[in-house]
């Protein structure tokens, strides 16, 4: 797929992030029953804004509201250098929903001082301002100030377990309690059913006042009440949308769930969604992920809004349904092959809405509910979204590195063509089949290869895709377009191996990601064992060093060699085999080659982190009812940020 000239991804750049757009492919295609499901599921995606900034940190509302006001009406001048550092501040405070970074978790400042951002605020409407009644305007503005530029809560989330974790993190689950206090605390809550046990304190604030603890149930009438009634009536809207009666049903239990915050209907919820797998249009939203909170056990709100995506889900289909050929056809030895496998049907959607903990930075795909007893009783969804790796992908085109790291324009053509697509088809193979093929012989320990097992292990799922995405069977199966394209993802394979993931490490440092290591346990091993007959180069050219394949067809076969081995390895839980390789091949990083490509890769200047905003879904009313929804992809960061916290701020 070449990149589209007339829809540019990325729309901002600012400290170390960029901002794209994703597009919603066969939106206009959906049946107006299901556009209007989306719509509304879509306004109660956003209505638990507030709900997560106010997670984050006790402050963070008060300060976004500060900049949204700044940002609105500051009547001074908006080109000055002053004017343009505070932006980027506003924009950072967007993106991380809040004062600290959204990875790091490390509170971040404006590159202005305070005297400087008080004139900003004296320099603009104060009657949007978040003020207290009866407040003046300097009173206001040394208080925002002081909060903004305060050198305490300075990490939102601190796992440094040699103090108390909860006092040490800045992040509004806790309010006067020590960590002793909420464990002791989470001890006496009741577990009425040991073998599914509730989620205990997920959707709760815990406080202490006047040597009293209570937990503040984030319900309608309780903690976030008011966000969380808008939630809900954009929820009851959907219901008479629903594709199936079991969709109607969970969305039924999650309105009770959010109107009680008992977690008995949240599992509920979670057991009907699950398993409901007919509808088209999916959605997420709730209090989910806990990572937000030192001790796991809290979550933060999201939302993502999604359908299926047919063309996409016909691949892994077609992939696993030809589960039994691939085994069969494995270069490994018969005994290592599974007479019987099943593949795995990856399931693909694409989002249209994302909200909360979902925005603007966005997972890639999603493997929920997390409640382990659910999950082992009734299965989980996982799902990878397209549209948005789809962006991803177009942003990176424009981002230099394949100008950089290419060794020529054939290389370069090559990847803009067919990467994405090979590059999806390899982890559709790695995952669909790769980790589900061989068997172990009877009596081979599981976890005989220990610390090197993950490794291995991946580089067997990786090793069963390169060998199998070069299949002729491949072209034959619609699932590439032709010979040539497997050869996009053998480039960027071995490049990725021997160079371009080094840019993820740090110059002194050893390869300890099992990801990273087994990727470059196989590009060394075939450079090195191709080197007889020049398989694989590592070649210099005007003094940089660059990746070449110069056999496609024996580097195959060298994938199915070291694929046999692999599978022996584990087949025969041959440990000193399975070290052996990884200890020679996928630790060790080449100093020189690793400062090389650490010295090139900072000259493109790419920003390491990525988010998006939302397309605009606008109803078409006629006499009174909707007869269509539209799309838009116009509306800016800035634009967006400033209306959602207009139309979606109700704490
Ligand atoms: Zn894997």
């Amino acid at each position: 797929m070449e990149a589209e000239k007339d829809f540019e991804y990325v729309i901002d750049r600012f400290a170390d992030i960029k901002i794209m757009r994703y597009k919603v492919p066969e939106f206009e295609n959906l049946t107006l029953n299901q556009k209007i499901f989306i719509y509304y599921l879509s306004q109660a995606a956003q209505c638990g804004r507030d709900i997560i900034f106010d997670q984050f940190y006790r402050h963070n509302l008060l300060v976004r509201r500060t900049v949204d006001a700044i940002v609105s009406s500051y009547g001074g001048n908006r080109e000055s250098g002053d004017f343009k550092q505070f932006m980027v501040y506003a924009k950072r405070v967007w993106f991380s929903n809040g004062v600290h970074h959204h990875y790091s978790c490390d509170k971040f400042f404006p590159e202005i001082d305070s005297e400087t951002f008080k004139q900003l605020i004296l320099n603009s409407d104060f009657s949007q301002m978040p003020k207290n009644a009866g407040e003046s305007v300097a009173d206001f503005a040394n208080r925002v100030t002081e909060i903004i530029y305060s050198k305490s809560d300075l990490k939102r989330v601190s796992l440094d377990s040699s103090g108390d974790v909860v006092k040490a993190s800045a992040c509004n689950f806790y309010s006067g309690v020590s960590q002793a206090e909420v464990e002791a605390y989470n001890a006496t809550l009741p577990l009425p059913d040991a073998a599914r046990p509730l989620s205990n304190g997920l959707n709760s604030r815990l406080v202490k006042t006047d040597g009293r603890i209570t937990e503040e149930i984030y319900r309608v009438g309780g903690k976030y009440g008011k966000a969380i009634e808008q939630i809900v009536s954009w929820l009851e809207k959907a219901v008479p949308y629903a594709e199936t009666e079991q969709q109607r049903q969970s969305i039924e239990k999650l309105i009770s769930y959010y109107q009680t915050g008992d977690l008995r209907t949240w599992d509920e919820y979670n057991t009907l969604w699950v398993s409901d797998n007919k509808p088209l249009v999916d959605f997420v939203n709730g209090f989910i992920e806990v990572y937000g909170d030192p001790l796991g056990i809290k979550a933060t709100w999201e939302s993502l809004v999604n359908f299926k995506d047919l063309t996409a889900t016909r691949r892994t289909e077609t992939i696993s349904g030809n589960a039994q050929w691939f085994e069969d056809h494995a270069p490994i030895d018969s005994r290592f092959k599974k007479a019987n496998v099943k593949g795995v049907t990856a399931k693909v959607i694409t989002a249209v809405q994302l909200g909360g903990d979902c925005y603007p930075s966005t997972p890639i795909g999603i493997n929920l509910p997390n409640a382990d007893w659910i999950r082992k009783e009734h299965g989980s969804k996982s799902v990878t979204i397209e549209n948005i790796t789809y962006a991803y992908h177009q942003a990176s085109l424009g981002c230099g590195m394949l100008d950089e790291f290419c060794h020529d324009e054939a290389e370069r053509a090559r990847s803009r063509k067919y990467g994405y697509q090979s590059s999806n088809l390899h982890t559709d193979l790695h995952e669909c089949l790769g980790h589900g093929s061989g068997q172990l012989l009877p009596g081979t320990n599981p976890d005989a290869l220990k610390n090197y097992s993950s490794t291995l292990e991946e580089a067997r799922a990786d090793l069963f895709a390169l060998y199998y995405i070069a299949d002729p069977k491949i072209v034959e199966l619609g699932l590439l377009p032709d010979n040539e394209a497997f050869k996009a993802e053998y480039d960027s394979y071995i490049r990725n191996g021997l160079m371009t993931q080094l840019t993820r490490i740090v110059l002194g440092k050893d390869l300890e990601e099992s990801h990273m290591r087994n990727r470059q346990l196989i590009a060394r091993w075939a450079l090195e064992k191709g080197k007889a007959e020049n398989v694989v180069e590592l070649l210099k050219i005007d003094g940089k060093s660059y990746t070449r394949i110069n056999d496609y067809a024996k580097l195959r076969e060298l994938f199915g060699n070291l694929l046999a081995e692999i599978q022996r390895i584990k087949s025969e839980g041959d440990y000193e085999a399975g070290k052996a390789l990884v200890e020679t091949y996928a630790v060790k990083i080449d100093r020189t080659l690793h400062a090389e490509v650490l010295q090139r890769f900072e000259k493109l200047n790419i920003a390491p982190y990525g988010g998006f905003v939302n397309p605009v879904l606008k109803p078409v009313v006629e006499n009174g009812k909707i007869t269509d929804i539209t799309i838009d992809y116009t509306e800016s960061y800035t634009e967006q940020m400033l209306r959602y916290g207009r139309e979606f701020g109700f704490l």
